[in-house]
């Protein structure tokens, strides 16, 4: 045992301290890890700045290219991880139970494992994986299995009294999301954001269970295992959703000039959204701000053929001197929230103006509000996903 300690104590080169790490007669057996496993989820939790303080029980650390060696102490309850950088390669500072002691690691990522991991009072999956990011950033990315993360998922980004049929719909979509963007993103340290830049997820904890509400969710991923949607060509769809589309829906496309066809759909059961109508003022100074232009002189809006949404925005910046912003990205400056959709008309009074509209969200794929009426009238998950991805397919493997 103490020629492993020091053999590691040897390749981590640069560890402060192995006295501590000596005196342990005892190592818990963490389970190997590949360099990146496949079967699993790589979701960014969150983003630190250069430290981040870890709390659990049991806690082991890994680092990948030594996969079946832990390379720390067990007993730990906390853990302070801070990251340098020397020469363009990552050190990993490692700090225990507040002890004084750093244990440094010269390592791309650090694994760590243990029972009720969180950071503050965010709870985390078993596995996490500190990346570093630009600058000093540390990234917390959660690491575990597809369908735990597709149950976290839809406790975030669907109310659980909602019908089972259309959770299972949403869980279906959400899956064929994941796996799409997964094998887009395959070499990253992170396959997925988790806010609406993907998938809005959290994770549910153990305890959870309990929870009559979970339970429905956990029951939706499960009766749905394997099922994902098929584009034309045979590859998983990468199943956009959104909340309300409005009253139709419309093609990637027409959002993000690319992506998939998975068809449209027309919906009359949106307007069941309370907050199916909306309205947003804002001022001629407040425009100019938000778009970083020096000021705005007037709006024109620029309409697809044979659907509504507005598909850019012409502002006119000074006479004779227009730029012409895309919809999603003209959506983006005011706040995805604030303007809601791109089912909007506009007015102008003086220096304020006015957009009104309806619907929420890009408008592809899914409409949650309408796959909610859907389900409340009896159809199917299947029905469900038929409706809103006319054009794809669905299968179970
Ligand atoms: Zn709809």
């Amino acid at each position: 045992m103490k020629f492993l300690w020091a053999a590691l104590c040897f390749l981590a080169a640069l560890t402060v301290s192995c006295s501590e790490a000596q005196a342990q007669t005892t190592v818990p057996a963490a389970a190997p890890v590949k360099q990146f496993d496949k079967e699993l989820v790589r979701v960014r939790v969150l983003t630190h700045n250069k430290r981040v303080q870890v709390a659990g029980q049991a806690l082991r650390f890994q680092i990948l290219s030594q996969p079946y060696r832990p390379v720390a102490i067990p007993d730990s309850g906390s853990a302070e991880v801070r990251v340098m950088k020397k020469d363009g390669k990552n050190i990993w500072a490692l700090r225990l139970n507040n002890r004084d002691n750093e244990h440094l690691f010269k390592e791309k990522y650090l694994m760590i494992q243990g029972e009720n991991l969180r950071v503050g009072a965010q709870s985390l999956p078993s596995r996490v994986l500190l990346s570093a990011g630009p600058g000093d950033q540390v990234d917390v990315v959660g690491v575990l299995p597809l369908d735990e993360y597709i149950a976290g998922v839809l406790a975030s980004e669907m109310p659980l009294n909602w019908p089972l049929e259309t959770l299972k719909a949403q869980a279906v979509a959400a899956r064929s999301y994941a796996l799409a963007v997964m094998a887009e993103r395959e070499d990253k340290p992170f396959h997925l954001e988790s806010s609406v830049l993907d998938q809005v997820f959290r994770h549910v904890a153990d305890g959870d269970e309990s929870d009559p509400k979970l339970k429905k969710a956990l029951q939706a991923v499960r009766e749905t295992a394997g099922v994902k949607l098929y584009a034309q060509n045979r590859s998983i769809l990468k199943a956009y959703y959104h909340a309300d589309c409005g009253g139709h829906t419309t093609l990637a496309k027409n959002v993000w000039s690319g992506g998939v066809n998975s068809g449209v759909a027309v919906d009359n059961s949106c307007p069941t959204n309370p907050k199916a109508n909306w309205s947003i003022q804002i001022s001629r100074k407040q425009l100019a701000k938000k778009l970083r232009v020096a000021d705005v002189l007037g709006l024109t809006l620029e309409r697809m053929n044979q659907d509504s949404r507005v598909r850019g925005v012409r502002v006119a910046v000074q006479a004779g001197d227009d730029k012409i912003i895309g919809a999603n990205e003209f959506r983006q400056a005011l706040g995805f929230s604030e303007l809601r959709s791109a089912l909007f008309d506009l007015k102008q009074e003086g220096d304020m103006f006015t957009f009104t509209g309806r619907g929420f969200g890009h408008g592809v794929g899914l409409c949650q509000w309408g796959s909610r009426a859907l389900g409340l009238k009896g159809q199917k998950y299947a029905q469900i996903l038929k409706h809103y991805y006319p054009a794809a397919s669905l299968a179970r493997n």
